[in-house]
Formats: structure tokens, sequence, C-alpha cells
């Protein structure tokens, strides 16, 4: 027999512990049973929901943002979340990185903390079965599901810190599944991230919209700001980065052509972390 390990996971089924009864697969105490890929990340979708993990990102979007995060044009922002985890997150902690993309900064996160000799526990969901199990092959220390943050197949109150970078927000779930006093931290676009870029494409750029700051039931607790010039030698970094942009979804074939012409390109990136706390 294997070892039943405790994880944070809950059943979508029934809504009970799922334990990891060997490297390949969950359980649950009433025997719903969710299988890994090899070396990917379990698939815990609601049973009604069983197609939507090949939502969200496409493999060429992925594999595209995956290769432009590599090559560390985002570090600034990794190393600006790893100050708020230096500030806030406990020893021993459970760490649940809420859209988590294809891990780039979960991972850089966790070997953060591995560096301090900090012990954590860490977790990550993200819609896209393709992120997801490229989050999952590229850290095998780190929990990985295909998941929806909507509804997020965690155990309540299971979570010392959830970590939101770019991703959609779901205050209620973020609520439910921290710990009394846990933290929330979220990573924004500053006012002028990638104006020069914006600049080059329309003919009207517009700042970022940076709103206030409270979120409901949540206290406010920190800001961090982080801002770097990046520059890009080469028509598929930028590319990259324009479609990891919610802009680039309402691109007109003018400002297609601009960006497809862009070879080289010095350009903003900043960066807002929020840190809140659970309000009791
Ligand atoms: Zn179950």
């Amino acid at each position: 027999m294997f070892d039943l390990l405790e994880t944070i996971w809950m059943c979508p089924v029934c809504g009970k512990m799922l334990f990891k009864n060997d490297a390949l697969s969950l359980q649950c105490e009433n025997h719903h049973n969710f299988d890994r890929a090899r070396r990917g990340a379990v698939y815990l979708l609601p049973p009604n929901r069983k197609n939507a993990g090949n939502s969200g990102d496409n493999p060429e979007m992925v594999q595209a943002r995956r290769q432009f995060l590599q090559k560390g044009y985002y570090s600034h922002l990794l190393d600006t979340l790893c100050q708020a985890l230096d500030a806030y997150f406990p020893e021993n902690g459970t760490l649940l990185d809420a859209g988590c993309g294809e891990g780039y900064y979960t991972k850089g996160m966790r070997m953060h903390l591995e560096k301090q000799g900090v012990s954590a526990n860490f977790y990550g969901v993200d819609i896209s079965k393709t992120a997801s199990n490229y989050a999952s092959r590229a850290d095998s220390l780190i929990n990985y599901a295909v998941a929806s943050v909507f509804h997020l197949p965690v155990l309540d109150e299971s979570c010392d810190m959830v970590v939101s970078i770019f991703a959609p927000y779901c205050g209620e779930e973020f609520q439910r599944v921290l710990r009394q006093d846990g933290f929330f931290v979220m990573a924004i676009p500053s006012a002028k991230h990638l104006w020069e870029l914006k600049q080059a494409v329309y003919d009207k750029p517009y700042e970022n919209q940076v709103k206030d700051y409270s979120l409901d039931g949540f206290q406010f607790v920190k800001k961090y700001e982080c801002q770097k010039y990046i520059s890009l030698d080469n028509h598929e970094d930028i590319q990259a980065l324009f479609e990891m942009t919610p802009y680039a979804y309402r691109t007109s074939p003018k400002e297609k052509e601009r960006l497809f012409a862009l070879d080289s390109l010095t350009t903003e990136t900043a960066f807002e972390v929020l840190v809140y706390q659970k309000v009791r």
C-alpha cells in the first residue's frame, strides 16, 4: 500500500479532501479518483465542465509566453513578488497561485523560498490544460491542477497566501480558501506599463487604468512598485509581449501591420504588487 498524503485539493464530486495515493493519482475517502497525465497537472474541473480545460490559452500562446518569460524580461516583477513573500509568507505555509499560467512566477517564488531556507507547500491552478501541464513538468515540487479560479478545487481556509498575477479575480473564492489573517497578493500593470509599445502600434495610446485599491472582505496592507525598461531585438519577442496583453484581442488590421513591422523596441514595463489581508 502507498502512504496517503494530505493535500489542500478538494474532490470536485463530493467536496472531501483529496489524498495523494501515489505519484500519479489523487483519491478522496469516497473513492473518487483523479489521475494525472505523466508528470502533468491533475484535472479537477467539475464533472459537468469536462471540456473546459481546452479553454484559456492556446498552445502557441502558452509556448510564446513561456519563452518570453524565460528570457527574464519580467524578472523584476518576480523579484518584487519575492519581497512580498519575505515580508508576509509564514514558515511552513501554503501558497496557492490562482491562475498560474505556465508557472514562471510560481516556480520562481518557490525557488526563492527554498534558497532562503523557508519550507513551503505550493499549489497552482489554471484553466488552460496546456499551461498547467507545462507548469507541472517544470517543477515537480509544486502541485498543479487544471481548474477554474471561480470554482477552486481547494478546501476552505487551507491557504496562508493566495497569489493572482494578471489573472481573473474571484474575491469570494479567495476569501473562502484563505485562513484567518491569510494574505492575498495581486500583481497588476501600472499606468505606463508598455507605453512605448502602445505608442508604436496605436494612433491614440491610452494609459492603463489603475483602480482604487479597496477589495471587499480584504484589508489593504502594502503596495510594492517596480519598473524597468526592456529592449527587445527581434519580432518574435515583441509579438509574444503584445499577445500577453489584454489589448491583443482588439487590434485593428492597420495596427497589426505596424506591430508586424517592429523588429526592435525599448519599452517601459511597470507593475504594482498589492498585498491584502483577509478581514475576520
Ligand atoms: Zn469525492
